[in-house]
């Protein structure tokens, strides 16, 4: 990755919400590149929350020059939703910030710190790995001013994953637990029933607009998702099990478990995401087979 950052699109979501794109690199070495995302800042005032740190520190250090420059920003604090390397990438810009995340999201970072340092996890480049000094469980409020910024864990995507709910705005910022048009599916730490009932409970706030970490940037300026990509998600994943026994399974393409959100416009393809779904079949039939075992000892 080019350590010139002339790439990153500032785009602001609300009065106190920035979104830093990264855009979209079809031909970019590096997965996330190729799939387009970008930080998030929670913004009042002097005060900025970080969620997520972007790919790589130069990264991180445009978005805080950013938030100093234009709004004023002087005390950072940072949130990791979770622990892949496009969301902590940039913590080493941001020693002597306080850094919070999941009580998971540390361990996990240190039990790969040796992979992401060496840059041998997902084609990511090389990044210095700083855990978090501060870690939750399941819910913390954090403050800017009387402003609230809630933390709630979901079991969805990775283990210790936090989403950001701003209550004021009615705004989820979603990490990587929804993604447009599709998401990457873990399906070893949480069962696909637990991560679609933990679906339903996210359904239950009183959410009216969504940000997750990658996207489409038109939705995003159009002011960006609603809860119907709750909905395409989930239907997503339960699709993908529903069929997962059919021998056809290992051949068939995304487009088939999301053809009818990309004619309602709930979502829009993107090529690179091709490679996604093919990882989460492979996941899927791993699943499908346990759960087949599963039955079979009953
Ligand atoms: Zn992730």
């Amino acid at each position: 990755m080019s350590k010139t950052i002339d790439y990153i699109e500032p785009i602001r979501i609300s009065e106190h919400v920035t979104y830093f794109y990264w855009g979209r690199h079809p031909d970019h070495p590096v997965i996330d590149m190729r799939l387009g995302g970008g930080g998030l800042a929670v913004h009042r005032g002097k005060q900025a929350i970080l969620v997520d740190t972007m790919n790589v520190p130069e990264e991180a250090v445009w978005m805080r020059e950013y938030l100093s420059k234009k709004c004023g920003v002087r005390e950072f604090r940072v949130i990791n939703t979770h622990w892949h390397a496009d969301h902590i990438g940039g913590n080493a810009a941001c020693l002597g910030d306080p850094i919070i995340a999941h009580r998971r999201t540390r361990e996990l970072m240190i039990k790969h710190a040796e992979a992401l340092e060496a840059g041998t996890l997902w084609s990511h480049p090389p990044i210095p790995v700083v855990p978090p000094g501060f870690t939750i469980e399941d819910r913390a409020d954090l403050w800017l001013g009387d402003y609230r910024v809630e933390v709630h864990r979901f079991e969805i995507h990775e283990e210790g994953h936090l989403a950001v709910y701003l209550p004021a705005e009615r705004l989820l910022l979603a990490g990587d637990m929804l993604e447009d048009p599709l998401w990457a599916l873990n399906l070893r730490f949480a069962s696909p029933e637990l991560q679609l009932a933990e679906y339903e409970r996210m359904k239950q706030m009183d959410i009216e607009r969504i940000v997750p970490v990658h996207s489409t940037r038109e939705t995003i300026l159009a002011g960006g998702y609603d809860k119907r990509i709750i909905d395409a998600n989930a239907a997503y994943l339960r699709g993908m099990l529903a069929a997962a026994d059919e021998p056809d399974f290992l051949t068939r393409p995304a487009a088939d478990f999301i053809r009818n959100e990309i004619q309602r416009g709930v979502l829009t393809w993107w090529e690179p995401y091709t490679e996604v779904h093919e990882y989460n079949k492979a996941a899927v039939s791993r699943a499908a087979g346990k759960m087949a075992d599963r039955t079979r000892k009953r």
